[in-house]
């Protein structure tokens, strides 16, 4: 067979498998773009499990004409990092307009404060549509309906109304435990609904108490560690507080939402000496760290980080438990985990 080269349609459509694998990436990616906007309020509003419908509202910077123009190419970003390793916003790759408008069909309205009024541009399956005037208040609007229709394979992965509404509403509470001070509003065609007002001066602690309920508040430590430049702070609950599964356990670096196996790791073996194998602790804890101590360019979502020092990571994580379950009366028991 000789070599060919992919067309543009075949490289977004790939790199949109990677970016986008589900409703409740979309959300992440549009939410995050809000929030490298500067926007103080975020509104979000779902249909049929985020398949039908997906619509973000921001008050942010908006996009002007050109801007919007290039925003839906790939690899087009205003993030641009000359250090990958110094890297300040929640995007970077500029590849998430253009992976979701090569599977669903996209439409953007933006207004930036130097234009008199706003533009909108399309994409349907990869197809851009010229720009044209559109009616909107500084901020910007994204619309993404028909997840999937150019990628039907894609499509028949997903798992059913309920459990991608219940995808979207976590990952909208991780960017809000993120952003305290940001207004979040989110509504689902089921019944998922996140109210989540500015915390003015409250902060992560107020926003933890929205998002997890004061039960989790009346039953968490307080975690506040230090260990040669890498700080680590929040709640993580009593060894009495625990769940079936480790849904509720909310982990950021540098402000950024993560699912790391280090992070994870170090949170199961903080409670090993106290809590059930098959029990699995609620926690938020925020890790802050020089960025270039952290690459958080490892994959396309983003959920994934690797320390330069994971053993340092590891070690705070673990030593801060382990002394705030001492200071909480809490011994290890012979029913504990180990
Ligand atoms: P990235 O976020 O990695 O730069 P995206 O494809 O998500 O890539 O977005 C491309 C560009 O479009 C961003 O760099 C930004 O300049 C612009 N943009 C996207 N969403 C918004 C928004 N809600 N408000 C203002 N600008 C936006
Ligand atoms: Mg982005």
């Amino acid at each position: 067979m000789p070599i060919r080269r992919l067309t543009d349609d075949m490289i977004n459509r790939i790199a949109a498998g990677e970016v986008v694998e589900r409703p409740a990436s979309v959300v992440k990616e549009l939410v995050e773009n809000a929030i490298d906007a500067g926007a103080s309020r975020i509104e979000i509003v779902t249909a049929g499990g985020g398949v039908a419908l997906i619509r973000i509202t921001d008050d942010g910077s908006g996009m002007d004409a050109a801007d919007l123009a290039i925003a839906v190419e790939r690899h087009a970003t205003s993030k641009l990092a000359d250090d990958l390793l110094d890297i300040r916003t929640l995007g970077f790759r500029g590849e998430a307009l253009a992976s979701i408008g090569a599977v669903a069909r996209l439409s953007i309205a933006s207004r930036h404060a130097s234009e008199p009024h706003g533009w909108e541009v399309a994409v349907s399956g990869g197809v851009v549509e010229p720009l044209r005037p559109a009616a909107i208040a500084k901020g910007t609007r994204v619309e993404v309906r028909d997840l999937f229709f150019a990628t039907p394979a894609r499509l028949k992965f997903m798992k059913g109304e309920r459990a991608e509404a219940s995808a979207i509403t976590d990952v909208v509470k991780r960017l809000a435990m993120a952003h305290p001070e940001i207004r979040f509003n989110l509504t689902g065609s089921d019944r998922t609904a996140l109210d989540l007002p500015s915390t003015g001066g409250g902060g992560f602690a107020e926003r933890l108490a929205q998002v997890l309920g004061r039960d989790f508040a009346d039953n968490a430590m307080v975690i506040d560690a230090a260990r040669e430049g890498v700080n680590l702070s929040g709640h993580a609950g009593l060894p009495t507080f625990h769940r079936a599964n480790g849904l509720q356990q909310y982990l950021f670096v540098n402000g950024r939402p993560v699912r790391d196996k280090v992070l994870i790791g170090a949170l199961r073996a903080g409670y090993a000496d106290v809590m059930a194998r098959d029990r699995h602790p609620v926690a938020a804890l925020t890790l802050t760290l020089d960025p270039h101590e952290v690459d958080v360019n490892v994959h396309p979502a983003k959920a994934d980080v690797r320390f330069r020092d994971p053993g340092l990571v590891r070690g705070l994580i673990v030593g801060a438990l382990r002394q705030a379950i001492h200071q909480s009366g809490h011994r290890a028991t012979s029913t504990g985990g180990g």
